[in-house]
């Protein structure tokens, strides 16, 4: 039996806390080495390539962050390669010892490294000292601690009868060829999750870091294989995504794709998969788990305590600069709190610092790169000048040094504008008061608009029979649906998390279920 997994605590970098203290050791440690390097890696062993490429910090788009060493084809190939000749022994592995790496990791996260892998997100990602505390730290050690129970869970499914003269018992195998895992820029730990979850079960991964976030992964990778991961099981690869993807995609061996991105790139994937079906390229079909985006909701009921949705819609929209998938970016307000709301939530934004992401004051930060800047920044000026759209909050940003967009709220006349539907993946957030007699029809309109998506919503309310009824209307609107708190922040073992429709495949990261994905079941009988 592993141990029973628990919630890392938090850690609150408060100011004279040694914690404080520390971060601050390993931010300035972490700027002594820029431009951080991250080599290529061959059997573990980091190569004597050049890095080629590079990322800039969002807090100071003219200094070089980290660089990078790409893969070319061959690369790639010999990557995929050297996993699957390190299958064989990692999944006859038996599984406490496979667990037991994944518990030191999360002990390394926690004790070692915690300061270290913060640093790097903040740097690298934008994050200020909390959202760098809740991701790279907190959620990292939860997916490797959790996922080894949801693991443990899974191999402890058996069948329910054995009739008399006769065994039978499930075999939890890991899939026959490779896991590709694609993770995003905006979680340190989903990288962690992606990977984790696979190679319990006894999978072999080939891993794909978004290059945003490449030094914390680098990181990432590192305290693995200091915890004892044997080198080979996980391929650390870098560079141009369509060249890893289309070698990953071209391999008769791939048999899962464990993603976290954007709706529209994993649209892409399956495209490309069920051509590959067709052709009957893959042995197996490719198991494909995807976490994608959302236009996730606030729906205030008249009932609702006001200040308290208005300190949540703060944190779900503008924390992190928007760029959580669980963000919220759409709300609705009754007519009779309008003013309330609208009033209390530009009080409470003019204190809102938005500063550089080791600014312990900075609520929030920079957006993580050029193309995000110019697609937020661009739909922006399109907003301030649209006639159907009240600018209450923020409308302006600046990239003189890093990529600030102001926190930005617009009260929309019309209930139909595109802004319900379309995902800035930014700090906006779009507005409608509705009458509110006009409750029970406004569900059927939150059902319909969210661009297709359908990953996270909130209700705030104090009548249980209006919670009931936007349970039971909304029921498909939301993987996530909380009540009187915010869109994000689900917290592993206690909200599993993902949506269905365009946001993904609904596979919950944070639970057996996504962990199932990656096993290749055998029923076992046996007569005697
Ligand atoms: N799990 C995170 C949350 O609940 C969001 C993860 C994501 O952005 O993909 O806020």
């Amino acid at each position: 039996k592993t141990p029973k997994p628990f919630n890392e605590p938090n850690l609150h970098y408060t100011p004279s806390s040694p914690e404080r203290q520390k971060l601050i050791v390993a931010l300035s440690e972490l700027r002594t080495k820029i431009p951080l390097q991250v080599p290529s890696i061959k059997n573990g062993v980091e190569a004597e390539t050049k890095s080629n490429a590079e990322v800039y910090f969002p807090s100071d788009n003219s200094s070089v962050f980290a660089k990078y060493a790409t893969a070319n084809e061959e690369d790639i190939s010999s990557a995929i390669e050297a996993a699957l000749k390190a299958k064989q022994a990692w999944q006859d592995t038996p599984f406490t010892d496979r667990a037991a790496i994944f518990l030191r990791a999360a002990e390394l996260v926690s004790k070692k490294y915690r300061f270290e892998l913060m640093a790097a997100t903040m740097l690298g990602q934008g994050k200020n000292a909390w959202q760098a505390e809740i991701d790279a730290a907190a959620e990292l050690a939860d997916f490797y601690r959790f996922n080894v129970s949801y693991a443990e869970e899974i191999y402890s499914r058996q069948p329910t009868l054995n009739e008399k003269g006769q065994s039978g018992r499930t075999d939890w195998r890991p899939l026959e060829g490779f896991v590709y895992a694609i993770s995003p820029f905006n979680f340190t730990a989903i990288g962690g999750n992606l990977i984790s979850g696979p190679l319990l079960l006894g999978n072999v991964v080939v891993w794909k870091p978004s290059p945003y976030n490449v030094y914390a992964s680098y990181l990432v990778y590192k305290i693995l294989l200091e915890a004892g991961l044997p080198p080979n099981v996980l391929q650390f690869v870098n560079g141009d995504a369509e060249a890893i993807t289309k070698v990953a995609l071209s391999h008769r061996e791939l048999s899962a794709i464990n993603f976290t991105g954007s709706s529209d790139v994993f649209r892409g994937l399956y495209g490309k998969i069920a051509d590959g079906v067709k052709e009957k390229k893959y042995r197996d079909f490719p198991r494909l788990v995807a976490e994608t985006s959302g236009k996730n909701f606030h729906l205030v009921h008249p009932t609702a305590d006001i200040s308290n949705a208005v300190k949540h819609t703060i944190r779900a929209s503008f924390e992190y600069a928007g760029q959580k998938c669980s963000a919220c970016s759409r709300i609705y307000i009754p007519q009779s709190k309008a003013d309330q709301f609208f009033s209390e939530i530009k009080a409470e934004l003019s204190n809102v610092k938005v500063g550089p992401p080791e600014d312990f004051e900075s609520f929030t930060g920079p957006v993580i790169n050029q193309a995000a800047f110019t697609k937020i920044s661009k739909a922006i000026d399109a907003a301030n000048q649209d006639g159907q759209l009240e600018l209450i909050v923020g409308g302006h940003h600046d990239s003189t040094k890093g990529f600030y967009i102001e926190p930005t709220i617009y009260n929309a006349r019309t209930l139909d504008h595109p802004l319900f539907d379309q995902e800035l993946f930014g700090p906006v957030l779009v507005a409608y008061v509705y009458p509110d007699a006009e409750f029970d029809a406004l569900l059927e309109t939150i059902d319909k608009q969210g661009g297709g998506f359908a990953l996270t919503g909130a209700i705030f309310a104090n009548d249980p029979a209006a919670i009931r009824k936007a349970e039971n209307r909304l029921r498909y609107a939301a993987g996530n649906f909380y009540t009187n708190c915010k869109t994000t922040g689900a917290v592993i073992g206690q909200q599993s998390f993902g949506g269905a429709r365009s946001s993904g495949t609904n596979d919950k990261a944070g639970s057996a279920n996504m962990l199932m994905r990656f096993t290749a079941p055998r029923t076992l009988k046996e007569e005697y």
